[in-house]
């Protein structure tokens, strides 16, 4: 061993560079997000779970029950009962369920979706789906409506 090397490990230079560089690092800004603590900002374009909407004019559901969404899905996750609507006048989804376990977030659903001049079904941004139970995933057509009670597991 050369008398360099005996010199560096005796005064412990390399263990007192490695301190130096932790102590530089704990200054400096963080690159990470400490999710849930914090949460970023989602694009316009983000794809989050899909659900349904109402006209914002007349506050009814959108949905005619024309099974487009049905068909075109490819993991084969939504089902809809499709019922005259109260009146008589055109259809409407009498159950419209989204098994969220099997949805890819693909966004396919949307595309036929005939309602104009807003689709029915739309991605929303809700993204935060953890839960204890797969129950908890095959969502109903209120919970599509008005959002599906999402659990938010921060302090
Ligand atoms: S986003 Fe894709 S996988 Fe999910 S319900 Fe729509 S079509 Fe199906
Ligand atoms: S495509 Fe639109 S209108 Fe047709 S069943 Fe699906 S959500 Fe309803």
């Amino acid at each position: 061993m050369s008398v360099g090397t005996l010199v560096r490990r005796f005064f412990l230079v390399e263990m007192a560079q490695g301190m130096w560089i932790t102590l530089k690092n704990h200054f400096r800004p963080h690159i990470t997000m400490e999710y849930p603590r914090e949460r970023p900002a989602l694009a316009p374009r983000f794809r989050g779970v899909p659900r349904l909407r109402r006209d914002p004019g007349t506050a009814e559901e959108l949905c005619v029950g024309c099974l487009l969404c049905e068909q075109i899905c490819p993991d084969d996750c939504i089902s809809i009962v499709v019922d005259k609507r109260p009146g008589g006048k055109g259809k409407m989804a009498k159950s419209f369920i989204i098994d969220y376990e099997r949805c890819c977030f693909c966004g396919l659903c949307v595309d036929p979706c005939p309602t104009t001049p807003i689709t029915a079904i739309y991605m929303s941004h809700d993204y935060e789906l953890s839960d204890y139970s797969r129950q908890e995933f095959i969502t109903q057509r209120e919970a599509l409506v008005d959002g599906h009670p999402l659990k938010r597991y921060a302090k």
